[in-house]
């Protein structure tokens, strides 16, 4: 399996970093790929991608969340490194009305940089999304084109919500919150198709049942694979396979358009 996005690099692993990720290869997660947040976060991503390049795989971007006054001279940065060092996506990035309103503008012509990077390096782009569902399809709607594509992580939206993705080229990455009863994700993630679906963690956040409220990591993920498979009506070993083979084609391979989608699509 592989867990398409996860926060290894943070301070809540300094204390067990190399024993968690001892348990999480243990319970069958071969690749982790971990999103970047500021320019505060890179030193500690880019020491794990050089201590386990077979496993560790950073990305590079600006989260919506760092993006203030200071977000062109983030981005400096962020495009600096992407001109010296060969990441697997573009994030993350994207919009959260959560946490802070007062820079959603500049939260967007974010969004629009990263996108326009994602299109220009033939990269994946990594969105995040908080309160902010209509304003990020939108917004993405005003960027797609053939070269965008992508998975829209940690998706809690509507069937409706994901098919507009699927129609854009993005995924959608399933994480802990299909375990938790409320919102009933188990059932909206019953009606997405299979080749739009990754798996992640979102680790150290948002850990799944049983583990729910305590610090979340990479060895969780077989958990959230179990909730997909109970969905799909469909067995671990099915999910495992099928979201691997969604994340080395989307990662790995960078195949835009998502498989089963090409026929749909010159059909309709
Ligand atoms: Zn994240």
């Amino acid at each position: 399996m592989i867990d398409t996005h996860a926060h290894i690099y943070s301070k809540q692993f300094d204390g067990d970093r190399a024993a968690m990720l001892a348990r999480t290869f243990a319970a069958g997660v071969e690749k982790i790929l971990m999103p970047n947040v500021d320019s505060e976060s890179v030193a500690g991503m880019m020491e794990l991608a050089a201590q386990y390049p077979a496993q560790c795989f950073p990305m590079m971007g600006l989260h919506p969340c760092s993006v203030d006054a200071n977000f062109e001279k983030e981005l400096q940065m962020a495009e600096d490194w992407l001109s010296k060092y060969p990441f697997i996506a573009i994030g993350e990035m994207g919009l959260d009305l959560y946490w802070d309103k007062t820079y959603f503008e500049q939260q967007k012509e974010s969004f629009r940089i990263q996108a326009t990077w994602a299109k220009t390096h033939g990269l994946p782009l990594v969105v995040h999304c908080r309160e902010a569902m209509p304003e990020t399809l939108a917004l993405l709607e005003t960027l797609a084109d053939e070269r965008l594509f992508g998975v829209l992580h940690c998706f809690t939206g509507t069937a409706e919500e994901a098919a507009r993705l699927y129609d854009m080229n993005f995924r959608v990455g399933i994480g802990g919150v299909i375990t938790y009863k409320k919102g009933d994700l188990a059932a909206v993630v019953a009606h997405i198709p299979l080749e739009q679906i990754v798996l992640e963690t979102d680790s150290p956040y948002l850990a799944p049942v049983p583990y729910r409220g305590k610090r979340n990591e990479t060895s969780y993920l077989p958990l959230i694979a179990e909730k997909v498979a109970s969905a799909k009506q469909m067995s671990l070993t099915e999910i495992a396979s099928a979201t691997t083979k969604n994340a080395i084609r989307l990662f790995f391979e960078r195949k835009p358009t998502i498989v089963g989608q090409t026929t749909q699509q010159a059909t309709s």
